[in-house]
């Protein structure tokens, strides 16, 4: 079982958890997904694949000629201090003032109706951070989610607004032509990296990463190390916890071996999966839902990565809130690794844990491999 220890840091961020014997050690059955090697390419392609192939034809083609310059004078509406979201869910109202949420209460109409005109792909607004009844968050942002039909899971982007959807719905519908809100008009290829952003089709090649992670076995690791925080609070799990399958809304109900993974790792884990940049990771919470895997006895939480040219993603099982974060100081360039209470170690002593999360082999010693 773990123990799980809370941190008070500074007193802002109240309390931080740590998963001991967990989150440095390696897991066992990393490997998963019965995927064998990368290269066999005449497989059928998947859904995000085929969008990858178009993003690239589209960043590949010809900038368009003749564009709109859209309305030259325009009439600014001062937005009320004050707003209501009101909760098509639950019928609450939540308040908002200036201030985190604003933003995103102001792009709702507009996403709605765009993802109403998107049919070519399988997507929906996910409204609940914006309900302080019903999901809520500290900085409430519309997350958009994308159900790629050869995936459980749904791909989620934090953060969309009404240009995202609009470039989605142009880029779907071929054109080359992206449009604004003010019908200024500019080459839909300037935005090919936001939509790989937005469908999870970043090209990153699995022998790239192996090549980096060969350099960071190379590099001098750092000798100023943050010590952390020194003083901890002991936090039992909760009794028992409820996990609602954000996939089919049914309701799990855990009871205290399974509640620290659902109240504490899961929305940790989220928010990692979301902050990783530069390469597709995400978070496959399945195993968590009762009625989507009654068939799992131990769930647990896994990643899925999506490597450039190969035709299924890689499944990593299990993972913790400190693999994420492993992923995203790799990927950042950073050389060190932050440990959940403010502890820094070298980002080179978790390079075997590294490769295991991305399904990589761990670098030799002192030898160099050039990118396979
Ligand atoms: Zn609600
Ligand atoms: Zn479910």
């Amino acid at each position: 079982m773990h123990y799980v220890v809370g941190a008070l840091v500074t007193g802002a961020l109240a309390l931080i958890v740590l998963l001991f014997g967990g989150c440095l050690q390696p897991a066992q059955g990393t490997e998963g997904g019965g995927d064998p090697d990368e290269g066999t390419g005449d497989k059928r392609e998947s859904q995000r694949q085929r969008l990858a192939q178009r993003l690239k034809a589209l960043a590949a083609s010809p900038a368009p000629t003749d564009l709109a310059m859209g309305a030259m004078c325009y009439a600014a509406i001062p937005a009320s201090p004050v707003a209501d979201y009101v909760c098509p869910d639950c019928g609450e109202k939540t308040q908002y003032a200036d201030g985190p949420g604003r933003g995103a209460l102001g792009e709702v109409e507009g996403c709605r109706r765009l993802v109403e005109e998107i049919d070519e792909l399988d997507v929906s607004l996910d409204e609940s951070e914006l309900c302080a009844s019903c999901g809520g968050a500290e900085k409430p942002q519309l997350i958009l989610a994308i159900h790629y039909e050869d995936e459980d899971t749904p791909r989620r982007v934090r953060g969309v607004t009404q240009r995202d959807l609009r470039l989605l719905r142009e880029f779907l519908d071929g054109e080359k032509v992206h449009t604004d809100s003010q019908d200024f008009e500019s080459p839909l290829k300037d935005y090919t990296d936001r939509l790989a952003e937005i469908l999870g089709t970043r090209q990153v090649t699995r022998a790239n990463l192996q090549a980096r992670l060969a350099e960071l076995a190379q590099t001098e690791p750092p000798t100023e190390l943050a010590p952390g925080a020194m003083c901890y609070e002991i936090a039992m799990p909760p009794e028992r916890a409820e996990y609602i399958c954000p996939t089919c809304g049914e309701r799990t109900l855990y009871g205290q071996e399974l509640a620290g993974l659902i109240e504490w790792d899961l929305e940790s884990c989220r928010r990692r999966a979301e902050a990783i940049e530069g390469m597709d990771v995400t978070l496959d919470e399945s195993e968590l839902c009762r009625s989507c895997t009654p068939e799992i006895e131990d769930p647990t939480l896994a990643i899925l990565i999506h490597y450039a040219g190969e035709p299924e993603p890689l499944r990593i099982d299990p993972v913790q809130p400190a693999d994420l974060k492993l992923i995203s100081e790799f990927l950042g360039g950073s050389l060190v690794h932050e440990g959940e209470t403010g502890f820094e170690t070298p980002l080179v002593d978790h390079m075997d844990r590294l490769a295991e999360v991305l399904g990589l082999d761990a670098p030799a010693e002192t030898v160099v491999e050039e990118g396979a």
